[in-house]
């Protein structure tokens, strides 16, 4: 047993937070890559559900996937190959994220052949350096787009940026080039009714930088985009408990070496469980022997051997006799609960929580609940 339990409520509860304090903006929650591993679906019903504007994923074919998963929710996709067809996008009523003219004629192109009008946002670059329209393209951008519009085949929704979250003032420096490149979409003749720069940590910290929507995806999720700051300590709860199950419990004397490479000798007489999840469902390899743990009957128990492909080991020291097979084991969740925190594993693998969510495998459930 392999299982992601998704909490609806916690995410509920995290669009009101969010809500709360962009003061009750318009809320783009970004379900790309699967959802940051909760299950695309089940993060965009409960993203809607919970009072989400609209949902957002990189890829259009994520974003088709969801369309044919029946998720009716408006949706925006932005990351886009040369070869791209948007016809797929036009006929499913998704937004285009656009950041150069090939795109945004190949669009208009596809609507004319549609017989329809295509919506896009604009997306710019603001000093990220990743995608984006360069400033040096946006006039003609923006020109040739409300031309497009004014021929009935494109409609110009939005626009917006992406933050590179590299200190105050750079942030705020960002903000004045989107400023610059708002005015200019409007000159050239567009209102955009969605504008957007900011993620979870502008958010949190950025007041200034909310205009009238905010993009996040992590927050929404409950874990905190800063390392200083929890999720309790921004109002957010966490979505995601990872769990499973002992399935194998063995005593063992003092002196017996635990998995490959016996890097874990027992000093002691114990009792070690076998808990069926590995690196294959993300777990990090290389998370033994750091001190990383899971949270047993109440207890916390470390993990102790190196971490297999599909198994990893439990000392379950006194809570011998007290466990049975099937006794289930949480290896991330709300600390609240007195769970693991996931940024537990991410500083033990001087990474990101975003990086262990996504990284959660397809042999892993999601499960809402
Ligand atoms: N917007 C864009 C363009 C992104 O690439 C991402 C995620 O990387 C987000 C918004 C959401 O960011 P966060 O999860 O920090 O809220």
């Amino acid at each position: 047993m392999r299982v992601a339990e998704v909490s609806i409520e916690a995410i509920h509860h995290n669009v009101r937070r969010i809500s709360e304090v962009t003061s009750g903006g318009q809320i783009i929650v970004v379900v790309k890559a699967c959802g940051y591993g909760h299950g695309a679906v089940i993060a965009a019903e409960a993203a809607m559900s919970g009072g989400a504007t609209m949902i957002a994923t990189a890829d259009l074919e994520e974003a088709l996937q969801l369309r044919d998963a029946g998720v009716t929710a408006p949706l925006l996709c932005w990351l886009h190959g040369p070869r791209v067809d948007f016809a797929p996008a036009i006929s499913a009523s998704i937004e285009v994220g656009v950041s150069r003219l090939s795109h945004l004629e190949a669009l208009a192109a596809a609507a004319k052949e549609l017989g329809t009008t295509a919506t896009l946002q604009f997306k710019v670059d603001t000093g990220l350096s990743r995608n984006g329209a360069a400033k040096e393209e946006w006039e003609t951008l923006f020109a040739r787009g409300a031309e497009l519009e004014r021929e009935g085949l494109v409609r110009v929704r939005g626009i917006f940026s992406h933050l590179a979250n590299a200190g105050e003032e750079a942030d705020h420096a960002q903000g004045e080039v989107f400023d610059e490149a708002v005015r200019m979409l409007r000159e050239a003749g567009s209102e955009p009714e969605m504008i957007h720069l900011a993620a979870s940590a502008a958010t949190f910290s950025r007041p200034k930088l909310h205009y009238n929507t905010v993009r996040v995806g992590l927050a929404a999720y409950g874990l905190s985009p800063f390392v200083e700051k929890t999720s309790a300590q921004l109002g957010l709860v966490p979505a995601m408990t990872l769990r499973s199950e002992i399935v194998a419990l063995r005593g063992v004397p003092a002196g017996t070496g635990v998995s490959y490479g016996f890097n874990h000798v027992c000093e002691v007489a114990t009792t070690l469980a076998l808990v069926p999840i590995g690196y294959a469902d993300g777990m990090p390899r290389a998370l033994n022997g750091n001190g990383a743990w899971v949270t047993i009957a109440g207890e916390p128990r470390p993990i102790v051997g190196r971490i297999g492909m599909d198994q990893f080991i439990v000392d379950v020291g006194p809570l011998a006799g007290r466990v049975e097979l099937g006794e289930p084991v949480v290896l991330f969740g709300d600390p609240e609960r007195g769970y693991p925190a996931i940024e537990v594993w991410s500083r033990l693998m001087r990474t990101i929580n975003y990086e262990i969510l996504v990284g959660i495998g397809p042999r892993v459930i999601r499960q809402a609940a």
